[in-house]
């Protein structure tokens, strides 16, 4: 992805006040491998159930700020994002309040994701879970990358409404 300014992304959450997406605790952005990343994601650091996902496509930024669960998985998942198969310890469900009204209504959607958010590592080949065997796949990685960045936007699409 392109490099983004700390403005650029804190304007593009789509489910959260302007007030809230000003709180939110970046990652060190001039420490990002831009060309090395699908989307960028992140926990706060400060508050480590928040979570942040930016996607960027066709020139289109858009941004969603996701909950953690607190309780831990209890069963192997697959992320749905990456489709990396984690056991219960590296797996999360995370939800995201949906845009306007109805999120403020407490209507949300959720979604099994790695538990550090750090989809674009496993694709990469950079991280591994521990302990668990990965299904086989013909895909090149070209395709893993395009296959995980279709998943975040769908995530999205579903998220306003638009599927
Ligand atoms: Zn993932």
């Amino acid at each position: 992805m392109h490099e983004l300014s700390e403005t650029t992304i804190r304007k593009s959450f789509v489910n959260c006040s302007k007030g809230e997406a000003k709180r939110l605790n970046l990652p060190t952005l001039r420490e990002v491998k831009w060309e090395d990343q699908i989307f960028l994601s992140w926990l706060d650091h400060k508050s480590p159930l928040k979570g942040c996902l930016v996607v960027e496509h066709e020139g289109e930024v858009q941004a969603v700020l996701l909950q953690k669960a607190k309780a831990q998985s209890k069963a192997a998942q697959m992320c749905q994002f990456c489709m990396t198969l984690h056991p219960g310890s590296g797996i999360s469900m995370y939800t995201a309040a949906r845009p306007g009204e109805s999120g403020r209504r407490g209507n949300t959607i959720g979604t099994y994701l790695c538990a550090n958010l750090a989809c674009t590592d496993y694709v990469l080949g950079k991280k591994k879970p521990v302990g668990i065997r990965q299904m086989e796949e013909t895909l090149t990685l070209e395709e893993k990358i395009e296959r995980t960045k279709s998943n975040a936007l769908g995530f999205i699409a579903r998220l306003k409404g638009e599927s």
